[in-house]
């Protein structure tokens, strides 16, 4: 389709799987990661350019986006997906977790939200699909901040929709459930198989299907789909 696509956190799990999906399609694609320069370098071998920058750092999220325009020539597509994941009692947090999860999950991908739409207003053309999860939906105990941030998402998605659809962007939110990344590696089998039991697809999601969805999203035939969540939890959060 050759449109200029920029994605954060195109290093690793979901967001990798996005970087793939897309430059299959023929898209020109960027990526942000924030410190695995070995995975973001495997990424890049399918001709996607790879930008280090932490998001939660406002001003270099919005510079590293800028470059990532300069780079592509434009700015078609925006994916939010990097996030990172905390988990404890919520007594046990320091006021420096919490800032962090916030601006990571939440400012993060507000900023990039908004230099990227900067860009779009001015092409009067734009998608942006923001990653949030089915525990922004629900809430997750031992997962506070993270619900926080994600149902934060949820909110921008729905707001940022009404503002920019007159400028003929599109905004949606997508919510994993339980997906087969790096992120999940430390749950214990037992938490495992549970969260798997109360699937109703009786499964882990994968990359993969959070992806399509993603895609599918950014795809002609979802001209008319804006302020949306849609969930690909394999029932999950219903
Ligand atoms: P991974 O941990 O596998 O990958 C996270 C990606 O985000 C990496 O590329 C990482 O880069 C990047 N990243 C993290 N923090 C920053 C930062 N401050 N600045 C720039 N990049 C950053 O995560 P997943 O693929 O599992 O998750 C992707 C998204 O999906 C997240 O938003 C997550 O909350 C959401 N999600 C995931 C679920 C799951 O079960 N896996 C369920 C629901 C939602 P680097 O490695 O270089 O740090």
């Amino acid at each position: 389709m050759g449109r200029k696509v920029l994605i954060t956190g195109g290093s690793r799990g979901i967001g990798a799987e996005c970087v793939r999906v897309f430059r299959e399609c023929g898209d020109d694609v960027a990526f942000l990661y924030r410190s695995d320069d070995a995975a973001a370098l495997a990424v890049s071998g399918c001709g996607a350019y790879a930008l280090k920058c932490d998001i939660s750092d406002a001003s270099a999220a919005a510079d590293a986006v800028k470059t990532a325009i300069e780079r592509l020539g434009g700015l078609d597509v925006l994916i939010n997906c990097a996030g990172i994941s905390q988990i404890g009692l919520f007594t046990d947090a320091t006021d420096a977790d919490i800032a962090r999860m916030i601006n990571t999950d939440l400012i993060g991908a507000m900023t990039v939200a908004r230099e990227a739409a900067r860009e779009m207003i001015r092409n009067h053309s734009g998608r942006i699909v923001n990653i949030g999860s089915m525990w922004g939906k629900t809430g997750a105990s031992c997962e506070v901040a993270y619900s926080a941030a994600k149902a934060g998402l949820r909110g921008f998605t729905m707001a940022l929709a009404k503002e920019l659809g007159p400028s003929g962007i599109t905004v949606n939110c997508v919510e994993p459930g339980f997906i087969d990344t790096e992120m999940n590696k430390n749950i214990d089998a037992q938490t495992r198989a549970e969260l798997i039991n109360e699937t109703p697809m009786c499964r882990i999601g994968t990359p993969a299907d959070v992806a399509a969805a993603v895609r599918f999203l950014c795809s002609d035939g979802a001209g008319f789909i804006t302020g949306q969540i849609l969930g690909v939890d394999g029932g999950f959060a219903v």
